[in-house]
């Protein structure tokens, strides 16, 4: 049986990296052309690591669904990467940036590659500006920042609302260097359906040509999957349409285990549902509430137009529950206090499903020009997509499924419980405990990328030195193609007569309603009934037009749909399992007299680590026990 092993290196919290980059083994240069390097994914942390490993000398292939890597749902990103630099001379550290996240995710996340991502944050950001990101900067010409949720120093970089973009397209240039001296060859339009393990180690992928159709087979000595998050579970969401969980999900199911599957941020300041036809939500970045003061009415029902609601007339929640952090308190806290406002009836709009978010005293203050400089790509696009123009009313925002703190369960060197398989970026579980801080993915996934994975991969590698070139004509590739072909045939042949999006609407609803924003046993065993239920359904009623040989969207739906049931019976016994309210998993039964999270320390101060056990068979529980040398393990608290 697979065991978990940390892998966490000996000695004092600070110099742990330190002496591990010190002391690992390398592979020589003249021995780095010998090997190949699969990355799946090519967002901040996939892109970051193909250049990377690409510079040193491996032979990287690196694949993507979309046309370009450019396109990957990191462009997406808005308001900004954190870094510990303390320009602002306001107290900031690693020391402190570490504690931010180890507080922020509900003491849930692992000390030693925390304190590491804090560590590595300082050269993320020197990397981008060296690559050109065109950051923010001050009066004097020096980069600026500002602040994000849960944290009292201003340490987030930012490029307007389009930060994510900006690093993207800076990472993208360094890989297209890549792929032009010929290091890195670029598989774009390629979805990976299948893991290739030989003697158990991770050899290679299938992957399907988009385009064409093609079952393609693609060898290396080590894989690393980058593949992002599966937000996309509640069907509404903030993230890109088509991001998705199955290339981890193929690996856990050929032994990477899956960790903490059912901590999903739930991002309090999204554009409410328009109506029923839409297919996602749009982001109101965390920076706004920088300047934004978050309010409802203190009448409940009250329909008056925002801006005839007197001040002495309006609650600003936020500010009232938590004064010490206000309208920076964390995205879980942010996102419940705004449930609890609408439930209980102080709701505004049409559905009574939205809060506001006002910039009137910003704009009085400040001007506003001096917030279009700060916002004006967010305020526009608020604008497009409601009609209303938020410079001069207060935008209406409700929480929406966001990100996923859960992943593939990666040891210290990002290495997952298969052989020479890695999760990097928002794919793997490791740094965000229950709970991520805004702007700390990105700086995640770039430090991944760009300075871990590149150092700790050698490690594994320099014991394949010896090993030839993996031939794609071993019985495994063959093995895997065909099961690949058959569960492709298998989704083509239903031949019902519903799409795979209105089972991914359903399986969303019932996601959102019983497994969201708060939990509670009966619900969660609601909805694996439900869940159940819906999956027998797709397997006897869906219809995928079209054939397999040629561009067909929906096949590609369709198969990763089938993947989000069984993710989904996994969240929901992760979330059951859990008897205790942490970070963004909020257990109705776990709570204080004033509806905060109530941990159970004694309990479950633990990584859920969960072992695929076959078709139709529980997942097994490994539990990886969480110790915490360098912090006190309190309540968390932001009044
Ligand atoms: C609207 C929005 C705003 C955000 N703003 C911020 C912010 O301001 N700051 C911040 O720090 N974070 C932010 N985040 C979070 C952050 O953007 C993501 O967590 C991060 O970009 C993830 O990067 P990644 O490289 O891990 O994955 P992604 O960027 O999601 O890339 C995944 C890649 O994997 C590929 N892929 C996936 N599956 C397969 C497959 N089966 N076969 C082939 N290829 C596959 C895709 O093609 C893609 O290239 C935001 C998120 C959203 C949704």
């Amino acid at each position: 049986m697979t065991k978990i092993d940390a892998k966490i290196p000996a000695g004092a919290l600070a110099q742990k990296w330190t002496e591990y980059k010190s002391t690992t083994n390398l592979v020589n240069p003249a021995n780095r052309k010998k090997l190949d390097i699969i990355i799946v994914g090519t967002g901040i942390a996939g892109a970051a690591a193909a250049s990377t490993l690409g510079e040193q000398g491996y032979n990287v292939k690196v694949f993507c669904y979309q046309d370009s890597p450019r396109r990957a749902h990191s462009v997406a990103a808005q308001g900004g990467i954190n870094a510990a630099k303390n320009y602002q001379n306001d107290n900031d550290s690693v020391h402190r940036l570490f504690y931010d996240m180890i507080k922020g995710g509900d003491y849930r996340s692992r000390e030693a590659n925390v304190y590491r991502a804090a560590e590595v944050s300082v050269q993320v950001i020197d990397h981008f500006t060296a690559l050109g990101v065109p950051f923010a900067r001050d009066y004097g010409g020096t980069l600026d920042t500002r602040s994000f949720g849960g944290v009292q120093v201003s340490r987030t970089f930012y490029a307007k609302g389009q930060t994510g973009q900006q690093c993207l397209l800076g990472t993208y240039s360094s890989l297209n260097r890549q792929i032009k001296k010929g290091s890195v060859k670029m598989y774009p339009r390629r979805e990976m359906l299948e893991l290739v393990l030989i003697d158990g180690k991770a050899r290679g992928i299938i992957t399907r040509n988009l385009i064409t159709g093609e079952i393609e087979r693609h060898s290396a000595h080590a894989v690393v999957l980058a593949t992002g998050g599966y937000g996309t579970i509640y069907y509404l969401s903030t993230l890109a349409v088509n991001s998705n969980p199955s290339a981890a999900w193929k690996a856990h199911k050929k032994g990477a285990f899956f960790a903490n599957p059912s901590f999903i941020q739930i991002h309090p300041t999204s554009i409410p549902q328009l109506n029923e036809f839409q297919s996602k939500l749009t982001l109101m970045s965390e920076s706004l509430r920088n300047d934004g003061r978050i309010w409802t009415p203190k009448k409940k029902a009250d329909n008056r137009p925002a801006n005839e609601i007197p001040e002495e007339e309006r609650d600003y929640y936020l500010e009232r529950r938590y004064p010490a952090f206000g309208n920076l308190v964390p995205r879980d806290v942010a996102s419940r206090a705004a449930k609890e406002r609408c439930d209980a009836g102080y709701g505004v709009g049409k559905t009574g499903l939205a809060v506001y978010l006002d910039f009137k005293d910003a704009i009085n203050k400040q001007g506003k020009q001096a917030i279009e400089d700060k916002y004006g790509n967010l305020f526009e696009m608020y604008l497009n997509i409601t009609g209303i123009d938020p410079y001069a009313e207060p935008m209406m925002i409700y929480p929406a499924g966001h990100y996923t703190m859960g992943g593939l369960w990666v040891d210290y060197e990002l290495m997952t419980t298969i052989q020479g398989l890695y999760s990097i970026g928002e794919s793997n579980f490791s740094d965000h405990g229950a709970n991520r801080l805004g702007a700390s993915s990105l700086m995640q996934a770039a430090g991944d990328g760009y300075f871990i994975l590149p150092n700790t991969i050698n490690n594994y590698l320099s014991k394949e030195i010896n090993t030839p070139k993996i031939t794609t004509d071993a019985p495994e590739f063959a093995d895997a193609e065909k099961s690949v072909a058959d569960r492709l045939n298998k989704l083509m042949s239903v031949k019902g007569s519903k799409s795979a999006s209105s089972f991914h609407k359903r399986l969303g609803k019932i996601m959102w309603d019983y497994c969201g924003m708060s939990r509670n046993e009966a619900g969660l065993k609601e909805a694996l009934k439900l869940i159940a239920a819906l999956k027998k359904e797709f397997w006897h009623d869906l219809n995928v037009p079209g054939s397999m040989y040629e561009v067909n969207q929906e096949l590609e739906k369709a198969g990763r749909i089938a993947d989000y049931f069984e993710v989904a019976e996994l969240l929901i016994n992760d979330a059951l399992n859990r008897n205790e309210s942490c970070g963004a998993h909020f257990r109705e039964e776990y709570q204080t007299t004033d509806g905060e999270a109530l941990r159970n320390d004694t309990e479950y101060s633990y990584v859920a680590v969960w072992e695929y056990a076959g078709e139709d068979k529980p997942h097994v529980l490994h539990k990886e026990n969480l110790t915490f040398e360098d912090v006190e393990v309190k309540a968390r608290s932001y009044k």
